[in-house]
């Protein structure tokens, strides 16, 4: 059976907000985690978590746990960082606090990224060079097209990407891409099938098969979660839009189904890394 790969984009439901607002906010982060590391435990899935480092830095023991638990560790920036609207030195500062954060906790090496907001589009590919000095893997490449993120032309699926121009393969290239998960329909182009809020709008069957296609086609996909897409009791946030709300209740039994139908292990086991 084709293995692909689970992850969790491990923020608390107010990592949206700017920085500065965190601290007004109660966590509830470490229950709605503990869920999902039940939920892994059952169904025998080894994921890899992104995790913002100002997550880790609240709570070390939850990182861990993740991390005893056969579990990868990865970064996911250490203050939910938007590229597109950072500098690069502003990026190589927090990429590099969030592996010292994270490395310090667990005493391995953090060998993955994942950008906030799927921010590595074409204005920000600088940060492709970036993460090569640092790291093995990106995972923050959705080769979609829609308002908030995307690189429509992108490789569906995983590729070692060239550092300047990261949509051209690259085979010579240390750091490989993963590109989040999608159904390709002719003419129209590529749906997001990847999980987050993908997985709460779209009916269960239709994911599915997307999915299924790719796994017979002999290609691995990766699957993403967040905390608060499980989390009906979410607080409302005034700045939040409709999709942070949409069916957090119905999200629950699609993502144990996923769990069920597909075999899931993390990017670093199925990168051979
Ligand atoms: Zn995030």
């Amino acid at each position: 059976m084709q293995t692909n790969i689970m992850s969790v984009d491990l923020e608390d439901y107010y990592c949206d907000l700017p920085f500065s607002e965190w601290s007004k906010y109660e966590s509830r982060v470490v229950e709605n985690t503990s869920l999902i590391l039940d939920l892994f435990a059952k169904h025998d899935v080894k994921a890899t978590f992104f995790v913002v480092g100002y997550i880790a830095e609240l709570f070390p023991e939850l990182i861990k746990e993740i991390d005893r638990k056969g579990h990868e560790i990865a970064s996911h920036s250490y203050a939910h960082i938007d590229i597109r609207k950072s500098t690069q030195e502003e990026f190589e500062k927090d990429l590099k606090k969030s592996l010292d954060t994270l490395e310090n906790i667990t005493t391995k090496k953090v060998i993955g990224f994942r950008a906030p907001y799927f921010s590595i589009t074409k204005n920000s590919f600088w940060a492709i060079k970036i993460l090569s000095k640092y790291l093995r893997y990106d995972s923050s490449i959705f080769p979609v097209r829609t308002p908030l993120y995307g690189v429509p032309n992108a490789p569906r699926f995983i590729y070692k990407p060239n550092i300047i121009n990261p949509i051209v393969e690259d085979e010579k290239s240390n750091l490989s891409e993963i590109p989040l998960a999608t159904h390709r329909i002719p003419i129209i182009g590529n749906i997001p099938i990847a999980g987050g809020f993908h997985l709460r709008f779209f009916p269960y069957s239709y994911i599915k098969y997307g999915l299924n296609k790719i796994n017979k086609n002999n290609n691995s996909f990766i699957f993403y979660i967040h905390p608060k897409d499980l989390d009906p009791k979410m607080p409302r946030i005034k700045e939040y839009g409709w999709h942070y709300y949409h069916n957090l209740k119905g999200a629950l039994k699609k993502f144990e189904n996923i769990l069920e139908d597909f075999k899931f292990v993390t990017a670093k086991e199925q990168l051979k890394l």
